[in-house]
């Protein structure tokens, strides 16, 4: 009997390492505020992503909080993508501002720049655009930056997926007036619960620092800040793995290639998976195909369900059918969200597990031409 097979597994670090850490903590008493690890974390995430003005934070839906306030398009009508995990759009609502959604690039999945201007256009009042690097694939950077500078709206973009993904070079997070990324156990690189906000200028991190931690600067407070700390603990996960993330890369690209092998992925008429950005140095945060049919693809999860397999719809229900928000239509985002599941991937994923993965997918689908 096969043990149950999830949509992926949390890495963890070698023991010793994070005992260590938490050792040196016992030792000191600092827990919280800003302490010497989290500090470190910030310096060692800058040097391997290779950015400037890096704040972590204790979630990566703060992250997105904290940007919008720093921004301060709090309050505002906000241009998103509803193929995104829920809480791009949870965020912006907590933050009072009005969702509106534009639809994708239905080969690359991600909000679609052409769609954004002509929003723009229509509407004046639009206070940012806030783009996602769905499955760590690329937005259109440079668009989005045209658009920006043309009618002076800043550009937030949850890169919540994009740790490690580089464009023509450069890290995915270095892009926009500001980028957060989510330390959530369950993304490629974690500190447990955590994230972190990059930004564009040292002025700009100052006030993400002083929104982070109540506003303080000593005994004064300067601005109605929030406590989005995060903590020594979760910072000494974060050390204790960032020397493993290379190799986590690597082992995601060699399993991401058994698996395009293993399902025949160019000469499949039943899936394909989504197309990359130009100059794409992908991180393989999620392994997403695209089913040819919707009905197709409900048969796959039930098989794999029989087999204790579970897959996640990564992004299903598109979020332009929450029932909180009125309804809006991009026919593209929500095609694809009817068709799009997330195979089990991680980084230490047994070959065997991917094979017995890929050929229930081609036996449930050997019918389709
Ligand atoms: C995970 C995720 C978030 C939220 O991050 P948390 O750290 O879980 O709060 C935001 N946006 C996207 C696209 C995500 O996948």
């Amino acid at each position: 009997m096969n043990s149950p097979v999830f949509v992926t597994q949390s890495a963890l670090p070698k023991e010793e390492t994070y005992l260590e850490y938490v050792r040196q903590i016992f030792q000191s008493h600092g827990l919280t505020n800003n302490g010497v690890f989290c500090q470190r974390l910030e310096r060692e995430l800058e040097a391997f992503l290779g950015v400037r003005n890096l704040s972590v934070c204790s979630n990566g839906t703060l992250a997105l909080q904290l940007a919008i306030k720093m921004l301060g398009i709090n309050g505002k009508k906000v241009i998103t993508t509803p193929f995104t995990y829920v809480a791009t759009v949870t965020a912006l609502m907590w933050e009072n501002c009005e969702p509106i959604f534009a639809d994708i690039d239905p080969q690359t999945l991600c909000l679609d720049p052409a769609r954004v201007e002509s929003i723009l256009l229509e509407q004046p009042d639009i206070g940012g655009i806030m783009p996602v690097h769905v499955y760590g694939n690329a937005c259109d950077v440079q668009s989005f930056a045209d658009i920006s500078q043309k009618y002076g709206v800043p550009v937030v973009y949850d890169a919540a997926h994009a740790f490690g993904s580089r464009l023509n070079g450069k890290s995915l997070l270095s892009f926009g007036d500001a980028a957060t990324c989510s330390f959530h156990a369950t993304k490629l690189f974690h500190t447990v619960e955590g994230g972190c906000i990059v930004t564009s200028n040292t002025e700009r991190l100052h006030k993400l620092n002083l929104l982070r931690a109540f506003g303080h600067i000593g005994d004064n407070y300067s601005c109605p800040g929030i406590n989005a700390k995060l903590s020594e603990l979760h910072a000494a996960m974060g050390l204790s793995l960032l020397p493993d993330a290379p190799d986590n890369l690597r082992q995601r690209a060699r399993l991401a290639s058994l698996y395009d092998e293993a399902l025949n992925i160019n000469g499949n008429p039943a899936l394909k998976r989504p197309v990359l950005a130009k100059g794409l140095q992908w991180n393989h945060a999620y392994y997403p195909v695209l089913f040819a049919t919707s009905d197709l693809l409900l048969t796959v999860i039930d098989e794999l369900h029989r087999q204790d397999i579970h897959p996640r719809r990564y992004f299903h229900p598109s979020l332009t059918e929450l029932p909180y928000l009125p309804r809006q239509s991009c026919p593209v985002a929500e095609d694809a969200a009817s068709r799009v599941l997330c195979l089990p991937f991680w980084a230490d994923m047994p070959d065997a597990t991917a094979l017995r993965v890929a050929q229930i997918v081609n036996s449930t689908t050997a019918g389709f031409a």
